[in-house]
């Protein structure tokens, strides 16, 4: 590439530009957005953007072939801002000064260098000082430019974070010697001795003098810009966000605005939207008299923008309406002009890019200028409210409405969250793993039936366990939210409260429990039971104490916008859920069936715990008979709730899928119950517990293994489902059962269990007198299965994936495990996702792939779906649309973020 035969250098300003908003590959995002700006008109400060291919070809080629290369464009560009601002670059009298900026493609944001007031020495500095009848501002300018460009350039930034920046221990040495606390209580002689300290601190470290020539700091400056591109800090947020280092850089240079030139001049932020809210209203604050940097540091309180924006907030801040005309007005009533012509802009901005725009703006003497446009940040209310406003004002079509959305920021609207001005004064004292979203707040209870007691007394309780079992889980159901400090995003507990939308937060390593000393000890501090404190499931934050919560609202336009996504989406969306309850919550979010029941999960309420763990500890099949005798009737009716709740749709039921460890009865009050229950002794049932112990219970007597080794257990299992069915049918509600063989590996296997169930069904049949229709298919969720998916097909009607355990087996990560090593990998970038939340593609999508195709090569019309935790993730459901799978299914509280999730999938894929 030779470089002196491309154009390197765009220019901008007078409402004329070389680039545009579709050049964000060669400007950076920056320099195509104020490209952008001057071609629509609005008033931006004259500049020109060095291309994100110099900063390439830099790293190639070095300084001075780059220098070289681009230096007639960049002096030609100079020279273009001399004449749009009417200053010279180097002169004393009428100095123009110059910021020079990054800006890649992709916004990272504070990874890179500035430098601001470009352009100063001792003579400059008094020109501008005579320029702007302001000495004072005209020195403060000239220390912090030394200030950046010493430690941007010079490389005065202190080399470990023990060492001060010794601009800063200059600044404290002087307001120390004068007695002042503030800065801004410095006089100009105060600041012209802090220019004189500051040079010679730079001489002193670096053996060079300070550049008094404008033209050696500019170069400094773009060359220090690129260098910045390769700093540790750019570098580790590149791979952590996946942006590729050739994309480069491109240097901003722009000529300066300033908003502290006298009472005639401002600078403020301003959004075009209310950002939390989404309310179509302008908004914003400003300050007279004031930098960037002080709006948002809140040394001074800011001004509102408008003047409704103003009466609002003096309502808020409880201020009389004279003390805000007085001391806060608006700018609209400030400045009527001014403000008039920037709601002009806002509207323009807005229209012009269909979004809500967050801009910054700066008047000086009396002139305004945009600084930066950009789609704003908002709450997941605000996207949900802005998005279907646009879309009802014909500003956007539907699909863009939708693209719009960020699926797990619908999560916020679906939650309890936490009272924002209780949250600013609170404490965290842990961190764990965000498992379940939503805020909680509680006394701590450390054993899952003090939970059950004190909820029953109407106590408010957090669960805080070193990890769950489903024994705990009556207790997880009353708490208001869970902590453990074992345990990933796939943990007994994240997948419990997940489905049970209640907060949790998992696998916080800090917290040491002592169960009997019913304390937790965190960063020395001890908890003892009954003390407050509470969560954030969003976050994984522990904060000490207890916080307000509020409830979310629902709005309409959320309901809306649902309605949206199925009429784009082409996969439909199911729940994983075990109770009639859950089913119900599900079915209000929009579920289409039920995807996963688990029927285990069943097994823990009440006295049905006491019949299930007969049966796994019996000694015989005649013993195990005798249980599940027991069992059928509970079953029966569960799933009698089940269907009703989800009649006309479809229901997945999984056959018993437990490794064995989580039912066996540990604790020695247990092991009595269970002797009496038995009739055998303490002793006996010790033994049958100890025979019961698996070194891996993931990989062991689990999943269709137990159900082929133990046949009665399906059989009564299938009973139940096609029992419960038939019942439903003389009562004129249709279900639609599934049933599920988990764990499936081989042909054979899945084979023994479709006999089992169909034999028992058509007996059932034949008992009645009276059929119903149903579907025998399977998990896919060994490595096996998936390869020998085509033989599987043979017997399954349909596959369900379960990612869990196909991720777990694929890695060879344990579920239960990889809390230990996988913060470290995702730390060292060996993992850029945790594999147990983003579906691995690459590997475990390969081995889905595989399944896919086979499974539908001997079934072309086999139904398709996922059940494991991915089914809510947003790309992993793309995924799985990219897939041709027929649903997705995932938690109650997923539900709505998994459907829009399948409209982008779907609408991305027609684009195609
Ligand atoms: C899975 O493995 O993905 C799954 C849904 O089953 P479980 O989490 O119950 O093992
Ligand atoms: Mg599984």
């Amino acid at each position: 590439m030779e470089m002196s035969n491309q154009k390197h250098v765009y220019k901008f300003g007078n409402r004329t530009a070389e680039g545009n908003a579709a050049m964000k590959n060669l400007l950076g995002g920056k320099g195509a957005n104020l490209a952008e700006m001057n071609l629509i008109g609005v008033p931006v400060p004259a500049g020109f953007t060095i291309t994100t291919e110099v900063c390439n070809d830099y790293y190639i080629r070095g300084r001075e072939t780059t220098i070289e290369a681009i230096k007639t464009e960049v002096e030609e560009g100079v020279r273009f801002l001399e004449e749009a601002m009417g200053a010279s670059f180097g002169s004393n009298e009428n100095p123009l000064l110059l910021s020079v900026r990054s800006g890649s493609r992709a916004s990272m944001p504070g990874m890179m260098d500035t430098v601001l007031n470009l352009g100063l020495n001792e003579q400059a500095v008094e020109g501008i000082a005579k320029k702007s009848g302001n000495d004072r501002f005209a020195w403060d300018s000239y220390r912090r430019f030394i200030q950046m460009y010493g430690d941007v350039v010079m490389g005065m930034k202190p080399a470990t974070k023990e060492d001060h920046d010794p601009f800063e221990v200059i600044i404290d040495e002087l307001k120390e010697e004068k007695g002042v606390e503030l800065d801004t209580d410095l006089s100009t002689d105060d600041l012209r001795e802090m220019v004189r300290r500051f040079k010679a601190a730079v001489k002193d470290k670096t053996g060079k003098d300070f550049p008094a020539d404008p033209w050696e700091q500019l170069w400094g400056s773009i060359l220090a810009v690129f260098d910045s591109w390769g700093n540790d800090r750019a570098v580790y947020y590149r791979k952590l966000n996946n942006i590729p280092d050739e994309w480069g850089t491109a240097v901003n240079v722009q000529a300066m605005v300033f908003g502290n030139m006298g009472e005639n001049s401002a600078t403020g932020v301003a959004f075009t939207r209310d950002a939390g809210t989404g309310e179509d209203i302008f908004n914003g604050e400003y300050l007279i008299n004031a930098q960037g940097e002080d709006v948002v540091a809140g040394i001074r309180t800011p001004r509102q923008i408008t003047k409704e924006g103003s009466k609002r907030w003096a309502v808020l801040a409880n201020i009389s309406e004279e003390e805000r005309l007085a001391k806060y007005p608006s700018l609209e009533e400030v400045m009527p002009d001014l403000y008039k012509e920037l709601d002009e802009y806002q509207q323009k901005l807005e229209d012009h890019y269909k979004d809500m725009q967050d801009l910054e703006f700066t008047i000086q003497d009396g002139r305004l200028w945009m600084l930066q446009t950009r789609n704003g940040k908002r709450t997941g209310a605000a996207m949900v409210r802005i998005a279907t406003e646009m879309l009802k004002d014909g500003m956007l079509d539907e699909k863009t409405a939708l693209l719009r959305m960020e699926p797990n920021k619908l999560d916020e609207l679906l939650h309890p969250v936490f009272d924002q001005k209780a949250i600013e004064k609170a404490e965290v004292v842990a961190k764990g793993l965000p498992a379940s979203p939503g805020a909680a707040t509680g006394q701590i209870v450390y054993h899952a039936d003090d939970a059950e007691e004190w909820a029953s007394q109407g106590k408010e309780v957090i669960l805080v366990r070193v990890e769950t079992s489903p024994e705990d889980l009556k207790g997880m159901n009353l708490a208001n939210g869970i902590l453990t400090a074992r345990g990933g995003m796939t943990s007994h507990a994240a997948v419990v409260a997940r489905g049970m939308g209640k907060c949790c937060v998992s696998g916080a390593g800090t917290v040491k429990i002592d169960y009997r000393a019913r304390t937790m000890k965190v960063d020395g501090h001890v908890y003892k039971e009954g003390d407050w404190i509470s969560l954030n499931g969003s976050t994984g934050e522990v904060y000490d104490g207890k916080i307000a919560t509020i409830d979310p609202e629902l709005s309409g336009n959320f309901g809306e916008l649902m309605e949206l996504a199925d009429k784009h989406a082409t996969m439909l969306v199911r729940t994983n859920a075990d109770t009639p309850h859950d089913s119900q919550v599900a079915r209000n979010f929009g579920a289409q069936g039920i995807g996963l029941c688990r029927t285990e999960h069943m097994f823990f309420e009440g006295d049905r715990i006491k019949a299930m763990r007969e049966m796994i500890l019996a000694s015989d099949e005649a013993g195990r008979r005798k249980a599940l005798e027991k069992l059928l009737p509970i079953q029966r009716s569960d799933f009698e709730g089940i269907f009703e709740a989800m009649h006309d749709l479809p229901v997945t039921v999984r056959l018993l899928d437990p490794p064995l460890h989580e039912f066996v009865p540990h604790e020695e009050e247990n092991q009595k119950e269970m002797a009496d229950e038995m009739g055998i002794s303490v002793e006996e049932v010790k033994q049958k517990v100890e025979d019961l112990s698996e070194m891996n219970p993931m990989l062991g007597h689990r999943g269709c293994r137990l159900g082929n080794t133990y046949p009665e257990i399906s059989e009564m299992q299938a009973r139940a489902i096609i029992e419960a069915a038939l019942n439903l049918k003389a009562k004129g509600v249709n279900a639609k059962p599934e049933i599920m063989i988990p764990l499936t590996g081989t042909l054979k296997e899945m084979k023994m269990q479709e006999d089992i169930v169909r034999n028992t069904a058509e007996q059932v049949f034949r008992e009645r007198g009276e059929r119903i229709d149903y579907l025998v298919g399977t998990m896919i969720e060994v490595p096996r299965a998936a390869l020998t998916a085509d033989e599987i097909a043979e017997s399954a009607e349909f596959f369900s994936f379960g990612t869990n355990d196909l991720t777990q087996m694929t890695f060879g990560y344990s579920r239960d495990d990889a809390g230990k090593f996988l913060p470290v990998y995702l730390k060292k970038g060996i993992l850029k996702h945790d594999p147990f939340q983003v579906l691995d593609q690459e590997g475990v999508g390969q081995l889905m792939e595989t399944a896919v195709e086979k499974g539908r090569k001997t079934r072309p019309d086999i139904k398709i779906g996922i059940c494991g935790e991915h089914g809510g993730e947003p790309s992993s459901v793309e995924f799985c649309n990219k897939l041709g799978f027929n649903y997705v299914s995932c938690s109650p509280f997923r539900v709505p973020i998994a459907r829009l999730a399948a409209a982008q999938g779907a609408i991305r894929q027609n684009n195609r």
